[in-house]
């Protein structure tokens, strides 16, 4: 393998979310989607661009708005809200049927649509990278990918060696896995309760995790599975 200076910012990125406690493609696009909402909250709710596509979307989809709903910016919320209802009612007082549903479905949310580029984009890159040492043993010491994204991953590479690989490393993590939720079941029965929990206490969450993805919906996943 040759040293590449050329490795640039999305390399490490990719890298350093290969070690967080998530589903990199999912960590990574919950990132941007927060930087989005950052970023617009703070600098853009007057952005003639933003503003535009926003209007046509209707705003979010139900899942972002909620998700815009936990931002500090009240006002910026406030105006955000705002624009779309106006356009909305301008929309429909002149013609009703232009706020249907047939519209509506042609314009795909804005946060959508930063999710759905940000994890093309870093699969592209990881898929890439499948001869680069450093992501490889990151990968194989990651949480791994969810179901969703292992598939996504899996489905695009040819090699068969590579396949293989890929795939034991991910059915380890979910072997391991249901180790520790056969466990943290068995320390609920009341012969084992004096055991005490160990690091099987949340693997309830990671398993939901590893089956659906992470949920994009809460800007602190570890803060809420404290309050848990
Ligand atoms: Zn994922
Ligand atoms: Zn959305």
């Amino acid at each position: 393998m040759t040293k590449n200076p050329e490795k640039h910012s999305p390399y490490f990125n990719l890298k350093d979310a290969l070690k967080e406690k998530h589903c990199p493609l999912c960590f990574l696009a919950r990132k941007s989607v927060t930087r989005f909402f950052d970023n617009l909250l703070y600098e853009r709710v007057n952005d003639p661009e933003i503003r535009g596509s926003l209007r046509l979307a209707d705003g979010f989809c139900q899942k972002h708005f909620w998700q815009l709903l936990e931002f500090q910016d009240a006002t910026g919320i406030s105006a955000v809200a705002r624009g779309v209802l106006e356009f909305a009612v301008e929309t429909w007082s002149q013609n009703p049927k232009g706020f249907s549903k047939r519209r509506r479905a042609k314009v795909l949310c804005p946060a959508c649509a930063i999710w759905h580029e940000t994890e093309e984009n870093y699969l592209g890159l990881f898929l890439e990278n499948l001869n680069d040492p450093p992501i490889m043993v990151a990968y194989e010491h990651s949480f791994g990918f969810c179901l969703i994204h292992f598939m996504a991953v899996y489905s695009k590479v040819e090699d068969k060696e590579k396949r293989t690989k890929l795939l034991k490393i991910q059915m380890s993590k979910m072997e391991s896995l249901i180790k520790e939720l056969a466990d943290f079941e068995r320390k609920h029965t009341y012969e084992f309760r004096h055991e005490g929990f160990g690091k099987e206490a949340d693997s309830r969450f990671r398993a939901v995790e590893l089956l659906k993805g992470c949920s994009d919906l809460l800007r602190d996943w570890d803060e809420f599975k404290r309050k848990i």
